[in-house]
C-alpha cells in the first residue's frame, strides 16, 4: 500500500509542472533538517499542490550534504544543490533561485525561524496578484536587543541614502513570482545584496507581518563582524551617497584649514602673538591624515567591488545536483528522443525502399523501351 502511494506521489510530482519552489540555504545546519523537511512538508502536503523544495548546501562541514543526499533520494519533492564550497549566503540563495522551476518561489531560512506555516497566506496574497509578498518582522524572538535595534537603524539609514526602497525589518523570508525570478536572474552582479536586488526590480509588493520564531536548533552563523560586512555590502553596493559624505567631510576640513591659517596670520601680524606650533600642528596632522585615510578607504572599497565585477567569476560552483524529478525528467525526454528518432530512422528506411523500387521500375521500363 506504502509502494503505491509512493508510486502515485512520484508520478504525480513527475509528470506535473511545479506550482510552488521553496529554495533554502543551508550551512551546517544537520541539526534542525529533518525538522525542518517534516514540517515543510505536511504545509505543502496540505495544499494539494505540485511543489519542490530546493535545498541548497553552502559548503557545510557538518552531516549536512550526506542528509541532503538521503532526502533528494527518498522525497521526490527534494532537488539537493551542492556548491564546491561556502560561497555565503546571497551566494547559495542565488544558486537556489536559479534551479527553482515552480511559478511562484519562496525563500526561507533553514532554522525555522521563518515559519513554513504561512505559506499558505502568501500563495493567496501572490494569488491575489502580487509578484512579491515581503514578509515584515512584527518581533523577534530569541535576538538580542542590540541585533534588533542595529537591524532596524539599518534599514532606515539605507532607505534614506539608497535609490531603492528596501521595506523595513524584512529579512529574505518572501515569495517571488515566475516573472520577479526571471527578473532577478539577469542581474548577474557578483556582489550580491539580496534584500537590495528583491528591492531594486520592483514590480507589486504585498508586505504580511509575522512574529520571527527563535531558532528551532543549532546556532547562528553571523556573528556581529560578519553582519557588519554584510551592512556594509548594502550600503556601499546601492548608494554612492558615503562618496558624496567624504567629499563633504573633506570640503568642510579645507574651509576649516583656511580660516584656520587666516587666523594664525592675523594672530601673529596684528595681534603679535607668536604661534605655538608643535600641539596645533600634530592636532591638525593627526585630523587631516585620518581624513584623508578614511576617504581612501571608503574610495578603495568601491573600487574594489568593481575590481570584483570586472573579473566576471561566476557567483557560485556546483559540485553536485540530486534530483530525483529531474532525473525522471531527463530520462523520459531522453526516451523521446531515441523514440523520435528511431521513427526518424524507420521513414527514412521506407522511403529509400520506394525510391530503389521507383528506380527498379524506371529502369524497367528503360529496358523495356530499349527491347522494343
Ligand atoms: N547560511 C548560508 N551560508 C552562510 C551562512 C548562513 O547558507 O554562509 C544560511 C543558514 O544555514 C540559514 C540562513 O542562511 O539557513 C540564515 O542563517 P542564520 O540563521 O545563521 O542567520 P540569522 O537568522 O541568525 O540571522
Ligand atoms: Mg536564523
Amino acid at each position: 500500500m506504502n509502494a503505491l502511494i509512493e508510486n502515485w506521489r512520484t508520478g504525480f510530482h513527475i509528470d506535473r509542472k511545479v506550482e510552488v519552489s521553496i529554495v533554502v540555504p543551508l550551512y551546517n545546519e544537520h541539526e534542525v533538517i529533518t525538522m525542518m523537511h517534516e514540517r515543510l512538508t505536511a504545509v505543502l502536503i496540505s495544499l494539494g499542490v505540485c511543489y519542490e523544495l530546493v535545498l541548497v548546501d553552502d559548503g557545510s562541514r557538518d552531516g549536512t550534504p550526506h542528509m541532503m543526499n538521503s532526502l533528494a533520494k527518498k522525497d521526490p519533492c527534494v532537488t539537493a544543490v551542492f556548491l564546491s564550497r561556502n560561497f555565503g549566503k546571497e551566494a547559495a540563495l542565488t544558486a537556489g533561485l536559479e534551479h527553482a522551476t515552480g511559478k511562484a518561489v519562496i525563500i526561507m531560512d533553514a532554522d525555522l525561524q521563518d515559519p513554513p506555516e504561512l505559506i499558505p497566506q502568501m500563495l493567496k496574497a501572490w494569488k491575489d496578484g502580487a509578484d512579491v509578498v515581503c514578509m515584515r518582522r512584527r518581533s523577534r524572538a530569541g535576538e538580542t536587543w542590540f541585533k534588533r535595534y542595529s537591524a532596524h537603524q539599518f534599514y532606515r539609514v539605507l532607505n534614506a541614502i539608497s535609490d531603492v526602497d528596501i521595506p523595513a525589518d524584512t529579512g529574505d523570508f518572501r515569495l517571488l513570482s515566475r516573472k520577479a525570478v526571471d527578473m532577478l536572474k539577469q542581474l548577474n552582479e557578483r556582489n550580491r545584496y539580496m534584500k537590495g536586488l528583491f528591492a531594486w526590480i520592483g514590480l507589486p509588493t504585498t508586505v504580511i507581518e509575522y512574529d520571527r520564531m527563535p531558532r528551532a536548533a543549532g546556532t547562528t552563523k553571523w556573528d556581529y563582524l560578519s553582519l557588519f560586512n554584510l551592512a556594509f555590502q548594502g550600503i556601499t553596493s546601492f548608494s554612492t551617497v558615503p562618496l558624496r559624505i567624504a567629499m563633504g567631510v573633506g570640503l568642510l576640513t579645507a574651509l576649516f584649514g583656511v580660516l584656520f591659517t587666516l587666523w594664525i596670520v592675523i594672530k601673529t601680524l596684528v595681534l603679535g602673538d607668536p604661534v605655538q606650533g608643535y600641539p596645533s600642528l600634530i592636532s591638525m596632522i593627526t585630523i587631516l591624515g585620518g581624513a584623508q585615510l578614511l576617504s581612501i578607504g571608503l574610495l578603495g572599497e568601491y573600487i574594489g567591488k568593481t575590481y570584483y565585477e570586472a573579473k566576471q567569476r561566476p557567483v557560485y560552483l556546483v559540485r553536485d545536483v540530486v534530483s530525483r524529478r529531474q532525473a525522471a525528467r531527463a530520462a523520459a525526454s531522453a526516451n523521446a528522443e531515441a523514440q523520435t528518432a528511431a521513427t526518424a530512422a524507420a521513414a527514412a528506411a521506407v522511403a529509400a525502399a520506394a525510391a530503389t523500387t521507383a528506380k527498379a521500375s524506371t529502369a524497367g521500363t528503360k529496358s523495356y523501351a530499349t527491347y522494343k
